[in-house]
């Protein structure tokens, strides 16, 4: 494999990501005990930095782990990582593991080492053909633990679900437990029915998406009508739009769902709404340099 040519950050050290190195005894690698973020940056600011770095220390926390930095710690390496990238709108991803240690033992170790890292990918907007049209998804029952709130790094469910959309060719997979809809394999799902925006309650079998967080802010803000509230299957199924948010995929609509269109197979009345709302606040309020 190639490394693409981007500087990445590892345990206080900025480097080009090829250098950085980590040991084969560090539990990320060998127990997936870790925690992550994602944080989408346009003209080099964070998006709902503030947010993010609160769900860090919540999954932190959730683990057991303490937080290495505070948050202006935090602020400022991001702002470092963001600074020596070449593109100005970009992916911020950050890892904390349990760290290395040796015997290799399911329990914490005594001492912990945490191992942190970063690295910036450059982030491109959803295609036109996407947003114009919509994506397709499929469904399936989800088979993931019952902390999916912990944006833990292990992630084997999560990729094998998100490799059944590939395989049928479409966006994403829609995950449903005992009948209701939970989210997609790596996004937050929501649909509108009769013209109200419907969202799923927060809860330990979802994670809560800074996207899907300040969807329904804008919701609010533009008197949208909004219900968040536990969506069965079958309302998923007869919805009138169904859409798809995440940091690199903004707000989507789901126009087909396992073969079958959406209402009518097009993006619904709402969708272009929001995803104008969208594009405002983050052209706006980004580009300025201002995030409420
Ligand atoms: N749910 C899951 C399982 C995810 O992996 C993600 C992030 N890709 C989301 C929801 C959306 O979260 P965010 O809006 O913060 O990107």
């Amino acid at each position: 494999m190639d490394f693409p040519p981007l500087v990445g950050f590892l345990n206080g050290r900025f480097e080009p990501l090829a250098d950085l190195q980590i040991s084969v005894l560090d539990r990320g690698f060998l127990f997936g005990d870790g925690i992550y973020e994602a944080i989408p940056v346009y003209n080099r600011h964070p998006l709902r930095l503030t947010e993010h770095l609160r769900r860090l220390a919540d999954s932190l926390a959730a683990i057991n782990m303490p937080n290495p930095y505070g948050a202006e710690e935090w602020a400022s390496l991001i702002q470092k990582l963001i600074a020596q990238q070449s593109f100005a709108d970009q992916s911020v991803y950050v890892q904390i593991t349990r760290g290395p240690a040796f015997p290799r033992n399911h329990a914490f170790p005594t001492v912990t080492e945490p191992t942190v890292f970063m690295f910036a990918d450059e982030l491109l907007p959803p295609c036109k053909e996407a947003v114009a049209n919509g994506v397709a998804a499929v469904s399936a029952a989800d088979i993931r633990w019952l902390q999916c709130n912990i944006k833990a790094i292990s992630l084997l469910a999560n990729v094998l679900l998100k490799q059944q959309a590939v395989d049928a060719g479409v966006a994403e997979t829609i995950l449903f437990r005992d009948g209701y809809l939970q989210e997609g394999a790596s996004s937050n799902i929501l649909i509108v029915k009769e013209g109200v925006l419907l969202a799923p309650p927060p809860s330990n079998l979802m994670l809560t998406g800074i996207t899907y967080d300040l969807v329904i802010e804008l919701a609010k803000q533009h008197n949208m009508p909004l219900e968040v509230r536990a969506i069965l299957q079958q309302e998923v199924l007869g919805a009138d739009e169904v859409w798809l948010t995440s940091s690199s995929k903004e707000v989507l609509a789901v126009v087909s769902l396992d073969g079958k269109p959406v209402a009518n197979g097009l993006p619904g009345p709402l969708y272009p709404m929001m995803y104008d709302y969208f594009q405002v606040f983050k052209n706006e309020a980004m580009r300025l340099g201002k995030d409420k």
